[in-house]
Parts: C-alpha cells; sequence; structure tokens
C-alpha cells in the first residue's frame, strides 16, 4: 500500500456524459479510504492557478445522472510548455497534492504524463465521445453519444421515409468513425462515409441510393463522420446526380450533452473506484482502460505505444445488412 493522502481530480479536454460518475466515483473511494480529496477547476488551467477546493462525498451527492462536468473542463495552451507544466507541479506541491486523477482524452494523458516527471503520480481515466484512444477499447461518454445520435437518426429516417427522401446526417468524432459505424449499424444506414475507409462517391453513395431505389427503397440514410468532410456539400451533390431530395443534418454538440446511459455510468464508476485503488496499490503514472471487455490499469508510456482499428468486418456487415 502507498503511504499517500491527499490526491486531485480533475476533467481536461473535451467534455464527455458520464465524466461526473467518474469523479463521484474519484471521491467516494478517496474518502472512504480516508484520503483527502481536492477538486480542481477546468483543467489544467484550475492547477497552474491554484483553482482547487475540498471535496467529499456530500459534495459529488446528485450528480451522476447529469451530463457535462461539475468541475468543468477546458484546454489549457499553457500546460503545453515547461514552464506551464513547472507551475502546475509547483502549484500541486502547494496543495500537497501526492496523486492526480485526469479524466480526459489522449492530448489531457500526455499532460499528465509530463506533470509525472515532477514527482507526482498520476492516473488517467479515458473520457472521449469520440473513442479515439488507442489503448483502450472504450472511452467514457461513447455509448450515450451514440443513443444520443441513434435517437435523433430514428426521428430523421421517419421524416425521410414518409417522403421518400434521402438525409445526409454528419456525427460527431474528431478523425475516428466508431460513432459513425456503430450509429449506422443500428439504424440501418444505406451508405457510410468514415476516415477509415476509402471514399468514392459513386461507388459508396450513389450506388447504394440508385439500387435501393430499384429494390423498393424508402429512404436512403448516409452517415458521414465529421472527420472526412461536411453534410451540406455531400447532400447537394446527392440531390443533383440522383434528383432525390437531399436533406443535411449536422447532430453537433447534442451528442456531448445528456444524461449519460447505463453503460457510461457503470464504466466510468468501475474507472474512478479502480483509479483510487490503483494509487491506494502505489501504482502510479498508469491509465484505467478496458481491454478484451475488462477495466484494468496500464502503464501510460505502454498505452501511448498501443492502437486500435475500426473493426473492417463491421463496415462490411453494416454494407451488407443495408442491402
Ligand atoms: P483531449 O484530452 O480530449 O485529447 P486536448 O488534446 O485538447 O484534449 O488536451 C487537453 C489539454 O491537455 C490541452 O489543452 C493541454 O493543456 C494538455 N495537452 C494536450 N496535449 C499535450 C501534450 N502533448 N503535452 C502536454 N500537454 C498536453
Amino acid at each position: 500500500m502507498a503511504d499517500i493522502k491527499k490526491i486531485g481530480v480533475l476533467t481536461s479536454g473535451g467534455d464527455a456524459p458520464g465524466m461526473n460518475a467518474a469523479i463521484r466515483a474519484v471521491v467516494r473511494t478517496a474518502e472512504y479510504n480516508g484520503l483527502q480529496v481536492m477538486g480542481i477547476r477546468r483543467g489544467y488551467n484550475g492547477l497552474i492557478n491554484g483553482d482547487i477546493f475540498e471535496m467529499n462525498a456530500r459534495s459529488v451527492a446528485d450528480t451522476l445522472q447529469h451530463g457535462g462536468t461539475i468541475l468543468q473542463t477546458a484546454r489549457c495552451d499553457e500546460f503545453r510548455e515547461p514552464e506551464g507544466v513547472r507551475r502546475a507541479a509547483e502549484v500541486a506541491k502547494i496543495f500537497g497534492l501526492e496523486g492526480l486523477v485526469v479524466i480526459g482524452g489522449d492530448g489531457s494523458f500526455r499532460g499528465a504524463r509530463d506533470l509525472s516527471e515532477h514527482g507526482i503520480s498520476t492516473i488517467g481515466i479515458p473520457a472521449t465521445i469520440d473513442n479515439d484512444i488507442g489503448c483502450t477499447e472504450y472511452c467514457i461518454g461513447f455509448d450515450t453519444a451514440m443513443n444520443t445520435a441513434m435517437e435523433a437518426i430514428d426521428k430523421i429516417r421517419d421524416t425521410a421515409t414518409s417522403h421518400a427522401r434521402s438525409s445526409v446526417i454528419e456525427v460527431m468524432g474528431r478523425d475516428a468513425g466508431y460513432i459513425a459505424l456503430n450509429v449506422a449499424i443500428s439504424c440501418g444506414a444505406e451508405s457510410i462515409v468514415i476516415p477509415e475507409k476509402e471514399f468514392n462517391f459513386d461507388e459508396d453513395v450513389l450506388r447504394p441510393i440508385i439500387e435501393g431505389r430499384h429494390r423498393g427503397k424508402k429512404h436512403y440514410l448516409v452517415i458521414l463522420a465529421e472527420g472526412v468532410g461536411s453534410a451540406i456539400p455531400l447532400a447537394e451533390e446527392i440531390q443533383t446526380r440522383t434528383g432525390i431530395r437531399t436533406t443535411a443534418t449536422v447532430l453537433g454538440h447534442i451528442q456531448r450533452g445528456g444524461s449519460p446511459s447505463v453503460h457510461d455510468r457503470v464504466n466510468a464508476s468501475t474507472m474512478g473506484f479502480k483509479a483510487v485503488e490503483t494509487l491506494l496499490a502505489g501504482r502510479k503514472n498508469r491509465l484505467i482502460v478496458m481491454q478484451n471487455n475488462k477495466i484494468v490499469d496500464i502503464d501510460m508510456e505502454e498505452g501511448f505505444k498501443q492502437t486500435k482499428q475500426i473493426s473492417q468486418d463491421d463496415i462490411r456487415m453494416c454494407e451488407v445488412l443495408a442491402w
């Protein structure tokens, strides 16, 4: 067991539904084990500026069902420079923080690594709706974002079917197509356009729409990942080339908000719990990740080297099922 008495927790980078469940788990597991726990507002900005306050079991009451993050989040350019990291480490030491739990994405973990070089034990918990962190099968917020997108697309599909229209729906995901592929499968889209698959307009969009029309299809859904392009020009091109009225919808930030799903709440709670247990066990500079469907802790540097691939089988299945 480590002789650790005081830890901090912050959220950094883009917000994701389920972050509050993770914060709550960190705070309560810490308090249960006799640790003092400090909340840091607005990510690394709060650390540099000493925007730090004591938390306890009651300060996280009534939070796990809400989206966003009660600690607020931010990007912090100052922290990218060695001087910013040095100042943050100094503040952490002034506040007596021996351990720090960072809930965020890949960039936030690199910041945590820099901070650990100043003697602070850091633990990263992956939270991003994009699910684009190579060493983990799952990131907090991913499930809720997909469910939000799916519900919205189901509604668009109702009206597209009624009018025999085509719809292009742009979903989030940054440079990854995880949200797009999963919602395309779950909504029965005719086409998916994602960064992980080479894009050919005639083959990937035009052909499924024209062939689908001949087979009697009443709607044509195209799911576009934001990392590839924009919905409006794609919809215009479909309309011009097919004569089918085509609408464009950009789901945008509705995918980032909202009450977290069961899956996100359970996993975020488990990851927060595990983060504190890892610190208590004396393991430092670790990432809490999902591998082979289990939540485990791995070495941070090892985690940075790991990559994952979107399933090409799932892409093919999506196309077959849209037949
Ligand atoms: P995410 O954590 O979601 O990937 P960002 O990439 O914006 O989001 O990172 C969040 C914050 O983490 C940045 O504003 C910066 O303070 C810090 N950060 C990002 N990348 C690095 C890096 N390579 N080295 C040190 N700190 C970084």
